[in-house]
């Protein structure tokens, strides 16, 4: 489809006009194309040419808006590091419409009524981060938002250190909609009628099939704690940790959402934090099971005025196990076993490994990719010679080596289960500091070459050996800062 024959449906007016602005972008001055994804065009149906165009940089940059589209941002409130904060919004995000299920949303196109002190921009390294990591999370099977494209500009913003380019990234998502949007509708007047109605849009949208179920908001809000245990146990699999756990930065459709200070880990600490503001640790990679379900109980008052609370609490407590459930079948296929084999499902090999990780100071993801490609038991040097320490890796391997033999399965039948799951290349935080220099001279090949890497992580990408190999040392497990 062309451009021009695209059209948008905006479906959020039907709420009270104090829960949205309907406004105009802010463009970037000289704006630029640095790069559009394919995958994203097939899901809204635009035709890739349509892309290299004038008219379609503009689309980006807010400077053409596109047939039935309405722009606006919603206001939600949210949870920041523990404490309520009772106004929050897109304070940099405006949305367009929907095409084919896929609300549209540019970031970094300027000032909003919830802009707060910011100025509505977002630079070109954390554009670049968000475009390509929601396109690895999705090549994984974990579920996100997507992105379309995004732009360089002229234009610049004063960041902690010194002048930024700005940049605009086109985010796709089936909802918008996150904890924090229940708790501002639930500190309305009215809110018992907002509630609801939000609650209505939010089944509409995402869980459909619960429109004409009885009891229906609390079995929304089940769903999304099973959805919810499942994105957190494929991101504690992959060793993703997303850095500001917020409830305005939770999707109501258990997606990942809002990427920050995001980071795959490199080497395998669980206690490792990736942003830098969070002193406390609070959304470590061990605790972020722990925060999702304190999320959800968030959610769970905010729903109380339409929902019965007590049963959503005890809904709750499936969560955790729930989660264990999901990450212990995934760690299976990570080390190749299947626990119908071996007669339990291997939670004291799992633990051991991840011990066994911590005290070799070992690339996380690449010793599973290098597991995966393990011909013997005789010669594990591929592995241990990525190990700082080795002692405990070699013990790891005797207890596997048993349960391998209980498990009765060869190393070509545990290499299959495993090639599914264990990719070649995961996009980690050093990887995007190279495409990010890059780009700032002008520079957008890595950006797209990442983004081939991120959307095909289980192929050979013969020019980007060295991205496969472990994380050199001094840029391993770096933490970012927020504001970007
Ligand atoms: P975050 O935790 O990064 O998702 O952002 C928290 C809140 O701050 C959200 O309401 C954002 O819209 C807002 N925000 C972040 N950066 C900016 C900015 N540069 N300008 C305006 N609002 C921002
Ligand atoms: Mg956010």
């Amino acid at each position: 489809m062309k451009l021009k024959e695209l059209e948008l449906n905006v479906d959020y007016f039907e709420f009270n006009e104090k829960l949205y602005q309907k406004l105009d972008a802010t463009p970037l001055s000289k704006p630029k194309l640095i790069s559009f994804n394919k995958q994203a065009c097939d899901l809204i149906n635009l035709d890739y040419e349509e892309c290299e165009s004038e008219e379609f940089i503009d689309f980006i940059n807010g400077s053409n808006v596109l047939k039935g589209s309405v722009p606006y941002s919603m206001v939600y409130a949210g949870h920041q590091f523990g404490y309520f904060v009772p106004q929050l919004g897109d304070g940099r995000a405006i949305n367009l419409g929907a095409v084919n299920g896929w609300h549209l949303q540019t970031k970094g196109s300027g000032i909003t009524n919830y802009s707060r002190r910011g100025d509505g921009r977002a630079v070109l390294r954390s554009s670049i981060r968000e475009y390509i990591m929601g396109e690895a999370m999705h090549a994984l099977g974990v579920p996100t938002t997507r992105a379309l494209a995004i732009i360089d500009s002229d234009t610049f913003a004063h960041r902690e250190w010194e002048q930024e380019s700005c940049s605009i990234v086109m985010r796709m998502s089936p909802s918008w909609i996150r904890i924090g949007t229940f708790e501002f509708f639930a500190n309305t007047d009215n809110s018992k009628e907002n509630l609801s109605q939000l609650a209505d849009y939010v089944i509409k949208n995402t869980y459909p099939h619960l429109e004409n179920e009885n009891n229906k908001y609390e079995k929304m809000f089940y769903a999304l704690v099973d959805n919810s245990a499942e994105l957190l146990a494929k991101w504690q699999t992959y060793g993703f940790m997303h850095g500001v756990m917020n409830t305005d930065n939770f999707s109501m459709a258990g997606l990942t959402i809002d990427y920050g200070p995001f980071a795959f880990m490199d080497y395998f600490d669980k206690n490792c934090i990736c942003n830098h503001t969070d002193s406390e640790g609070r959304y470590s990679y061990n605790n972020q099971p722990y925060v999702a379900r304190w999320n959800l109980m968030v959610l769970a008052q905010a729903l109380s005025e339409i929902a019965n609370l007590e049963k959503m609490q005890d809904y709750l407590h499936a969560f955790l196990p729930q989660h264990e459930n999901v990450y212990l079948q995934m760690m299976n296929k990570r080390i190749g076993l299947n626990p119908k084999n071996s007669g339990n499902n291997n939670l004291d090999l799992i633990v051991e490994l991840l011990g066994a990780l911590q005290s070799a100071q070992m690339d996380y993801n690449v010793f599973f990719h290098r597991l995966t490609n393990l011909e013997s038991f005789d010669d594990i040097s591929s592995i241990t010679d990525i190990a700082v320490f080795r002692q405990s890796i070699e013990d790891w391997f005797e207890s596997y080596k048993k349960v391998c033999e209980k498990d009765g399965s060869t190393f070509e039948d545990r290499r299959v289960i495993m090639k599914k799951i264990n990719p070649k290349y995961i996009i980690k935080n050093y990887m995007l500091q190279d495409a990010i220099e890059l780009a700032h001279e002008g520079d957008y090949t890595l950006v797209n070459d990442l983004l081939n890497i991120a959307q095909n992580p289980f192929d050979e990408h013969e020019a980007f050996e060295k991205y496969a190999q472990p994380t050199p040392m001094e840029y391993a497990n770096t933490q970012l800062s927020c504001s970007s």
